[in-house]
């Protein structure tokens, strides 16, 4: 399975479940594949900054930290 496969896989599984034949596709991939791993753990953050941000009115407030990692991670 191609990184671009397995990452929509992880992007879907967040809306729906997945069939058991992609469930396993996606955990072998991310057995042998760094870089998923990497965009599974990195969206997992993006996630939840997203989630506070809305449950915030809209007003995104990260710390300096926050904010370094998200330049990290979005390459800015
Ligand atoms: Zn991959």
């Amino acid at each position: 399975m191609s990184c671009i496969k397995a990452t929509y896989l992880l992007e879907k599984e967040k809306f729906t479940p997945l069939s058991l034949f992609e469930k396993l596709r996606k955990m072998w991939h991310l057995l042998i594949c760094h870089w998923c791993r990497k965009y599974k753990s990195d969206s997992a953050v993006i996630d939840q900054w997203l989630a506070a941000a809305e449950r915030a009115s809209h007003k995104i407030k990260l710390s300096a930290q926050e904010e370094k990692r998200l330049r990290e991670i979005l390459k800015l």
